[in-house]
C-alpha cells in the first residue's frame, strides 16, 4: 500500500467514468479538497477522500506528503509512431511551398523515406532514440502510451520495431502492429503476404501483441483491404483501429465502427449523416489535430461528435512527417481553439477516453479499483491546454 496526503485538490474525474466519457462537463471533475489517496499493491485506487476521513487504523502506513499540490489522473497518449529513424525536415519546407502529402509520398518522400531511414538504424540505436522519446512523454504526465510499428514494409524491419517497443521502459506501453501503412510493388500481393505470412509469424513471436492498425486512404489501402484485414484478424481474436478519413472522405470510419473497431483515427472528412450512425457504436473517435495543423487540413468536427454522443479522444500522432510533436498541451490547445472543445472535454479525451480507445477500461479516473497513476502539480487545471509553449511543471506517479 502507498498513501498520499497533503493534497490540496484531487480531481478524480469520477463523472467522466460515470458517463463513460460521453458529453463530459466541468461538473464531472469530481473535486475533493484536502484529500488523501490510498494505492494498493496492484497499483489501483484503494481509497480516495478527505484526508481527515483517512482511517489510519486500516491504513497504518508511512505516507508521502504532496505539500499542497493538486492531483488528477495521468494522461494516456493513444496514437504514436514513435519508433523511427531519420527525420522529414526537408519535406516540411516542401509542404510550405505548396506540395501535398500525396505528392511528397509519390516522389519518394513521406512514409517511404522514414521506412528507408528506419531500416538503416541498428536495433540498439533505435532503442536509444525511442527511449528518449518515451521519457519525453513521461515528463508531460503520460503513464499509458501506444506505439505503432509500420515503418518496416517487410517482416524483418516490422519485427525490429516491435522488439524496440517491447524493450522501452518507464511507463505502460500498448504495442500496435501497423500492418498496412504503405507498400512497394503490387498492392494486392503485398496485402496477401502481410495477412497470410507476416501476421501469423509476428503473433507467434510477440505473444503480448493484441492490437493491429491499418491506414486506409486513396493511393494506399482501400475498403476492400479493410474487410479482408478484419476477417483475418478476427480469427486471431485481435483488436483493431483504423487510420480513417484523414485526407478524403471514403466512409472508412463508419465501416470500421460497423466491423468492431476499438477506435478510428483522424476522421477529419466525416459526413454529418455518418456522425449520427457512428453514435450507435462503442468505437472511440481518436482525433489528432496536430497532424491537421502540420498538413494545413481542416480540423475534425469534434463539437458535433461530442454533442451527438460520440466518445472523443485526443492524441499527438507523433511521427516525423505529419506530426513531429510530442506536445500534448499543443494538441489540447488546438482542440479548444479550433474544434471548440471545452476544457473538461479535452481532459476527458486525454485520460478516460484515450484509455478506452486502447481497450483499457479502468484508467482515466481516480475511483476505486481504477488504475491509480496520477499527475501531481502546483498548477490548476485551467493552466493546461492554454498557453502556447507552456512549460508546466508536474510529476508523474505511476505504479
Ligand atoms: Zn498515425
Amino acid at each position: 500500500m502507498k498513501i498520499f496526503t497533503g493534497i490540496s485538490k484531487a480531481y478524480t474525474f469520477k463523472g467522466f467514468a460515470k458517463k463513460s466519457g460521453i458529453r463530459p462537463d466541468t461538473s464531472d471533475f469530481g473535486l475533493i479538497k484536502d484529500a488523501a489517496l490510498v494505492v494498493n499493491k496492484k497499483g489501483e485506487v484503494e481509497w480516495i477522500g478527505k484526508e481527515k476521513n483517512l482511517n489510519t487504523k486500516i491504513y497504518p502506513f508511512k505516507t508521502t506528503h504532496l505539500k499542497g499540490q493538486n492531483i488528477f489522473p495521468s494522461f494516456t497518449e493513444s496514437h504514436t509512431h514513435l519508433v523511427f529513424g531519420g527525420d522529414r525536415k526537408k519535406e516540411f519546407e516542401q509542404k510550405i511551398n505548396g506540395k501535398s502529402y500525396l505528392e511528397i509520398q509519390k516522389s519518394g518522400g513521406g512514409i517511404s523515406k522514414t521506412v528507408k531511414d528506419t531500416k538503416k538504424e541498428s536495433i540498439v540505436q533505435l532503442i536509444n532514440i525511442s527511449q528518449k522519446r518515451v521519457t519525453q512523454f513521461k515528463k508531460r504526465g503520460v503513464s499509458l502510451l501506444e506505439i505503432k510499428s509500420g515503418y518496416g514494409q517487410d517482416l524483418k524491419t516490422e519485427m525490429k520495431q516491435l522488439k524496440v517497443i517491447n524493450s522501452l521502459k518507464g511507463l505502460k506501453i500498448v504495442p500496435t502492429y501497423l500492418a498496412l501503412h504503405s507498400f512497394n510493388g503490387d498492392k494486392d500481393t503485398y496485402v496477401e503476404k502481410v495477412l497470410n505470412k507476416d501476421l501469423p509469424k509476428i503473433l507467434q513471436e510477440f505473444k503480448k501483441l493484441k492490437r493491429v492498425d491499418l491506414f486506409i486512404e486513396s493511393s494506399f489501402f482501400d475498403l476492400s483491404d479493410l474487410k479482408l484485414f478484419v476477417n483475418k484478424i478476427k480469427t486471431f481474436g485481435l483488436d483493431f483501429c483504423v487510420h480513417a478519413d484523414q485526407l478524403s472522405s471514403l466512409g472508412t470510419s463508419l465501416k470500421a465502427a460497423r466491423l468492431g473497431a476499438q477506435s478510428v483515427e483522424h476522421s477529419v472528412f466525416l459526413k454529418d449523416k455518418e456522425l449520427k450512425e457512428l453514435s450507435k457504436f462503442d468505437t472511440v473517435m481518436n482525433l489528432l489535430p496536430a497532424a491537421d495543423f502540420y498538413l494545413n487540413s481542416p480540423y475534425p468536427k469534434a463539437r458535433k461528435m461530442i454533442d451527438i454522443g460520440l466518445k472523443v479522444s485526443l492524441a499527438t500522432d507523433y511521427n516525423p512527417g505529419s506530426s513531429p510533436t510530442q506536445d500534448l498541451n499543443f494538441v489540447g490547445l488546438l482542440a479548444r481553439r479550433h474544434m471548440k472543445m471545452s476544457l473538461a472535454e479535452v481532459f476527458c479525451a486525454y485520460t478516460l477516453n484515450a484509455s478506452r480507445a486502447l481497450g483499457v477500461f479502468n484508467k482515466g479516473a481516480l475511483v476505486k479499483s481504477y488504475c491509480a497513476d496520477f499527475v501531481a502539480t502546483t498548477h490548476e487545471l485551467e493552466d493546461f491546454f492554454y498557453e502556447v509553449g507552456a512549460d508546466i511543471d508536474l510529476k508523474l506517479y505511476n505504479f
